[in-house]
């Protein structure tokens, strides 16, 4: 469809000269010049700041200027029987021509600059991507999260869960390396699912995954981690013919400070509480608090049981 209109566009503009009396009606040259492009550049002014979501720098600029030169064409319509020429049909004016074609040979120049330096900014932003991702869960890297937070700190109202699988060495003793990958990637996939978009899910290490949830509450967070570990408490994962299960644990900071904690912090006192649901039997979640008064258990299971990596 669209190469259609490219090629009606590019075959009508002369065809109209051959109309009779079209040379003559400079007022239906402007309208017929000047409609189709203000509507195109407007309609690609629309289309470039759609994909501003994807957070280029040049094409809120892009946008801008195919917007102004839609409204440069768009105002010959109106000004025609009053302003000289380019702008209208009155005989032309040295000051509106230099004007007219400076202000075209500008924004013309600036868009393709802008589309120019779109494509670097695209690369580099799928290299960042990149290099913030984890190869095997797709999850963000260590090195990703330092880039979620400004200044490496966790606002206030912002959770951060730890997990780490239980017994995951055996798993990869007992089937093997290949079969703790696919447990590793089952839990990254129930960590995206049960959360929101807003929130991150970052491999940390090994089989360690941490999940930040922003805009939440103390009760609400708790909830998020104690939801993951039942999902996955449930999870059945096939490989060759096997079928796998493996529990796990997490640990949960909260920020409810004023002042904002910074993530090693954060990561710190998560791993506090992760430690006291590994001690206290796995298959579990502790909250780590703030204050004083010590972490808060939410036992899974309330026997300290011992969770294994078996086939079921
Ligand atoms: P715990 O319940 O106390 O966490 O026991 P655990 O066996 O999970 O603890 P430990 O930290 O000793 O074991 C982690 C294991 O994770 C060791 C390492 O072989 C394995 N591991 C780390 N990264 C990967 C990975 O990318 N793939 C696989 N398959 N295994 C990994
Ligand atoms: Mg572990
Ligand atoms: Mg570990």
């Amino acid at each position: 469809v669209k190469g259609w209109i490219v090629a009606v566009a590019t075959i009508a503009w002369p065809t109209f000269w051959l109309v009779p009396g079209f040379d003559d009606d400079r007022m239906i040259r402007i309208v017929l010049f000047s409609l189709p492009m203000t509507v195109a550049l407007a309609l690609a002014a629309r289309e470039a700041w759609h994909g501003c979501a994807e957070r280029l720098p040049s094409r809120n600029w892009l946008a801008m200027l195919l917007g102004a030169q839609s409204v440069l064409f768009g105002i010959r319509i109106p000004l025609g029987p009053f302003a000289p020429f380019p702008l209208g049909i009155l005989p032309p004016n040295d000051l509106v021509v230099a004007g007219f074609f400076g202000l075209m040979i500008v924004l013309s120049v600036g868009q393709t600059v802008l589309i120019i330096s779109m494509t670097l900014e695209r690369e580099e932003l799928r290299q960042r991507k990149l290099a913030s991702t984890d190869a095997l869960t797709g999850l963000l890297n260590r090195h990703g999260l330092e880039t979620v937070f400004e200044d490496d700190r966790l606002p206030k109202g912002t959770a951060l869960v730890m997990f780490d699988l239980d017994e995951f060495k055996n798993v990869n003793d007992t089937y093997g390396h290949a079969a703790g990958d696919a447990v590793l990637v089952g839990f990254a996939r129930i960590c995206r699912q049960q959360m929101r978009q807003i929130d991150y899910a970052v491999r940390l290490g090994g089989e360690e995954i941490a999940v930040v949830l922003s805009r939440v509450d103390r009760a609400k967070a708790v909830a998020v981690a104690e939801r993951i570990r039942m999902c996955q408490e449930s999870c059945v994962v096939d490989v060759d013919g096997l079928s796998l299960k493996c529990t796990v644990s997490g640990g949960v900071f909260f920020s409810e400070m004023d002042s904002p904690v910074h993530v090693r912090d954060a990561l710190a006192a998560a791993d506090r509480a992760l430690y006291r649901a590994k001690s206290t039997g796995r298959n579990r979640i502790c909250e780590e608090l703030a204050s004083a008064s010590g972490a808060h258990v939410h036992a899974g299971d309330d026997r300290a049981l011992r969770t294994q990596a078996a086939p079921v």
